[in-house]
């Protein structure tokens, strides 16, 4: 039997890759202004690190700067988006290259780490962000939230708001001003692929018609112009007609074919090679991939706009030379010039010439392309030159109104001579004007002190500042909106006059340090609270009137920070102390305080809410930070908060051997619950070790990712024989590590309830496992989170008893959700439900059927 590796191995090797994406979003769900061209120093991990292009890069994006046109690339999610066209349109024919990615991809499953949800999304934005780094696009977002899997656009669309993500698709396109937009999805298929793809497709093919209608979003044009692309394409692919051969057989007569095969030689990788690399950026996804070379074919076909009569030229028609700019013609001249000209021993013999074209392009009257070709241009100024500016923190996080000291670094690296005339930080507005002579690799460095205004803003994601809806996130600022990346006002901008013209050169202050093992590193430099809190766990149940110990962790932003914290509940909880006073002399340092807190009597779920006061003046936010070599440092700030559960719950004392599959947050769930609950590895089961516990519990996915559980199924199915307990969650149909899973014969599917609400039926309202100890109603299935489970088993051996059943809108009912088997003298369940969701989030009903179902042979 294949398994996962091996059918992905297999994919790569028939050289799909993206079509294994397009497929996973259906299976389960998986679930997004730089003008960056580096092809080779972004395949290194540490992404902070400055530009520093080589002469080849620089020549391409000599050749870049003399193109102007433009194709948006819009799909629904991270790691929808065809790398290997986007780096053909980049590299190959050196169009500006976008990719709208409909949501930042918060509602899949992170491959890397515990991150879910926000956080997840804010590591796929960057995820992205790197991606592009490597295939030459840009890439913009729109306020939809990955709220996870949809079955059909209809229902993706009541979740989004439909007019708010059209808004922003039109936003994009009038920012963009793409001449082709390419779809990835088809948007005449509901049903088809994730509700999300579709939905995608349908609201670009909406767009291209709206998009140049001054009446459409008029508030928009306050800021940008109408705009109509020419044309507008559906990058179709043999998974849109079911396989292979059908692609192969199908008529293509219709069809646009590109050959994306190439090989670029002064780079010394094909394209499908860069776009492997791009496409290898989604770590959290789980999406490596290796290049292949040799032919490769891309199929479009043409949706709008008028049929071109070259069936390989979608740009058929379309000026794309600097002619389409009043004034412009000059400027293509010269720059040709330069192009041919180009010494790739001295790249910095074409800086007179291209000083001159950024005084060319300055004088042109305002026009879209205009701000594009001037940071395009600065780029290449510096690259020629090998400028090197450094504006590096002495730490990583400072606080508002604190003072900072900066480490400046100015180096011309080239025999033309320069002069640096001004370093301006902003939004401090301290200017200081100078006069520094830049001799050829001299550099010049300066210790500057800045104070950061007291009203700077905490770096954190944008698009996370408010609170948003299941669907949308709300970015009030017009434009913000489609912003890829994290905000962050602290710039330093150096002013360098070469050959007499002044060019300012801005630059993200940045901190870094060396690392014994990783070398030099790189990481943003983030504003911080003066004091953040996180309470230590995020959920707390309560299945008892005792009272428990919530610890909360005070990190210091600032040396000094000394006041008192408390926890904010609801009456009839009670807290004591009330207050506790904390002194944290020293910046970054961290300590826990524990309240004792008592639950009332009855039932209640409630926010806990921890509350700083330093000075009179309060603080709320707990302060995240996600690190990972294959992203930027991240830092989110949320509110202070965990929910506080009191169940009204009855549990046994059962000992749990959990076995991780992909990893999830039940076993601290578990825990919570007041179980005793042991990892257990799969080398470690065996006979002897497993007599210690009642109930054998696998993770999610653990038949898809460990292998040695084939060869241990004889131990566990001995272990339920004999009178214990066995709990499988859910796991994927595809490459699972044994089909013997279950003691008797059990057939995994697709079948998902995607809406959370969905009726529950009881199919036996007798049985054991819904009425002891706990006795479940229908309300035990109110305030799901995102799905109620997916992959339920569609056909079964009679020996398993179906518990429930529920279904979709308008589908056949699903009733593999929690299948229960006697087997010997004990029980085997397998559920699909999605506790793994539910459990960390705090629903009450998922922990009091979990607690019957571990408790199933009393
Ligand atoms: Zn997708």
């Amino acid at each position: 039997m294949l398994n996962k590796t091996k059918i992905r191995t297999l994919f790569i090797l028939l050289s799909i890759f993206e079509a294994v994406a397009i497929k996973t979003h259906k299976m389960y769900k998986f679930s997004i202004l730089l003008f960056s061209f580096l092809l080779l120093s972004a395949t290194k991990s540490y992404s902070q690190q400055p530009q520093k292009p080589n002469a080849v890069e620089i020549y391409n994006q000599i050749q870049k700067l003399n193109f102007l046109g433009s194709v948006l690339y819009i799909a629904a999610h991270p790691d929808d988006e065809n790398t290997r066209l986007i780096s053909y349109y980049a590299n190959e024919k050196k169009y500006r290259t976008g990719y709208l990615s409909l949501t930042r991809g918060d509602g899949g499953q992170n491959l890397v780490g515990p991150e879910l949800r926000e956080l997840l999304g804010t590591i796929r934005t960057q995820e992205l962000l790197e991606a592009r780094k490597i295939d030459g696009g840009e890439q913009f977002f729109s306020r939809a939230n990955d709220f996870g899997y949809s079955k059909n656009p209809d229902e993706t669309l009541t979740i989004w708001d439909k007019q708010q993500v059209l808004s922003d698709v039109i936003w994009q396109i009038r920012k963009f001003q793409p001449d082709v937009i390419i779809n990835r999805f088809d948007h005449r298929s509901p049903g088809t692929t994730h509700g999300h793809h579709t939905a995608s497709a349908m609201l670009s093919f909406e767009s291209f018609d709206l998009s140049n209608n001054p009446d459409i979003f008029p508030e928009q044009l306050q800021y940008v112009k109408p705009w109509q692309p020419k044309r507008m394409f559906f990058n179709t692919s043999w998974w849109f007609y079911g396989s292979k051969e059908k692609f192969d057989q199908a008529d293509k007569t219709n069809l646009f074919s590109l050959q994306t095969g190439v090989y670029y030689q002064s780079l010394g990788k094909s394209n499908q090679e860069i776009a492997a690399l791009s496409r290898s950026r989604h770590q959290s996804q789980g999406f490596g991939s290796t290049g292949a070379r040799g032919e490769d074919t891309e199929f479009l076909e043409l949706i709008k706009g008028q049929a071109p009569t070259d069936k390989s030229d979608i740009f058929e028609g379309i000026d794309t030379s600097w002619n389409r700019i009043k004034g412009g013609k000059p400027i293509a001249e010269l720059l040709s010039a330069v192009q041919k000209d180009f010494d790739f021993n001295n790249p910095a013999a074409s800086i007179p010439s291209l000083i001159k074209a950024y005084q060319m392009i300055q004088q042109l009257n305002e026009d879209h392309w205009k701000p594009i070709k001037i940071e395009e241009l600065k780029k290449i100024i510096a690259g020629c030159a090998g400028l090197y500016l450094e504006a590096a923190a002495e730490s990583q996080q400072a606080t508002p109104g604190s003072k900072v000291n900066l480490k400046l670094e100015v180096t011309n690296r080239s025999a033309v001579p320069m002069e640096l005339t001004a370093i301006e930080v902003n939004p401090e507005n301290k200017l200081i004007t100078m006069g520094i002579s830049l001799k050829n690799n001299i550099p010049f460095n300066k210790d500057l002190d800045i104070s950061l205004p007291q009203t700077l803003e905490y770096t954190a994601p944008y698009w996370l500042k408010n609170q948003g809806t299941v669907g949308m996130y709300v970015v009030e600022n017009q434009l913000l909106r489609g912003v890829p990346d994290v905000q962050r006002e602290l710039k330093v901008t150096f002013t360098i006059a070469i050959n007499s013209v002044t060019i300012p050169f801005e630059r993200n202050i940045i901190y870094k340090y060396n690392d014994g093992v990783k070398g030099e590193v790189y990481h943003p430099f983030d504003v911080v609270p003066d004091v953040s809190a996180t309470i230590q766990n995020k959920v707390a149940i309560f299945n008892t009137n005792k009272s428990k110990s919530i610890g909360v962790k005070i990190k210091a932003g600032r040396n000094n920070s000394k006041g008192n914290i408390s926890l904010e509940l609801p009456a009839n909880w009670k807290v004591t102390p009330t207050s506790i006073a904390f002194d944290l002399p020293q910046k970054e340092s961290e300590q826990i305080v524990f309240f004792e807190v008592t639950p009332p009597a009855e039932a209640s779920e409630v926010n806990a809410k921890a509350v700083i006061t330093i000075d009179g003046k309060q603080f709320d936010k707990e302060q995240i930070n996600i690190t990972y070599d294959h992203i930027p440092r991240q830092q989110v700030l949320k509110p202070a908060e965990a929910r506080l559960i009191k169940l009204d719950i009855k549990t046994g004392n059962e000992k749990i051997a959990y076995i991780m599959g992909v990893g999830d947050e039940v076993p601290k769930s578990l825990i919570q619950m007041g179980y005793s609950v042991t990892l257990l590895k799969p080398e470690e089961i065996t006979k002897e070790r497993l007599q210690e516990f009642d109930v054998v519990m696998t993770g999610i996915r653990a038949y898809n990712v460990l292998q040695p559980l084939a060869l241990k199924q004889n131990i566990l199915l001995n272990f339920v024989k004999e009178g214990k307990t066995m709990i499988v969650q859910y796991n994927t149909t595809d490459g699972l590590v044994t089909d013997q899973m279950a003691p008797f014969p059990l057939k995994l599917s697709k079948d998902r309830v995607t809406e959370e609400n969905a009726i529950v039926k009881f199919l036996v309202p007798d049985a054991t496992i819904l009425n002891k100890p706990n006795k479940i109603t229908a309300k035990d299935f109110e305030g799901w989170k995102q799905e109620q489970g997916l992959n339920y088993p569609n056909d079964w051996d009679k020996a398993f008893t179906a518990i429930l059943s529920a279904n979709d809108k308008g589908e056949s009912p699903k009733n593999g959700a929690l299948l229960v088997a006697d087997y010997g003298k004990g029980h085997y369940i397998y559920t699909g439900l999605s506790f793994f969701r539910e459990l960390p989030e705090g629903v009450s009903g998922a922990y009091r059927l979990m607690a019957n179902m571990i408790s199933i042979k009393n």
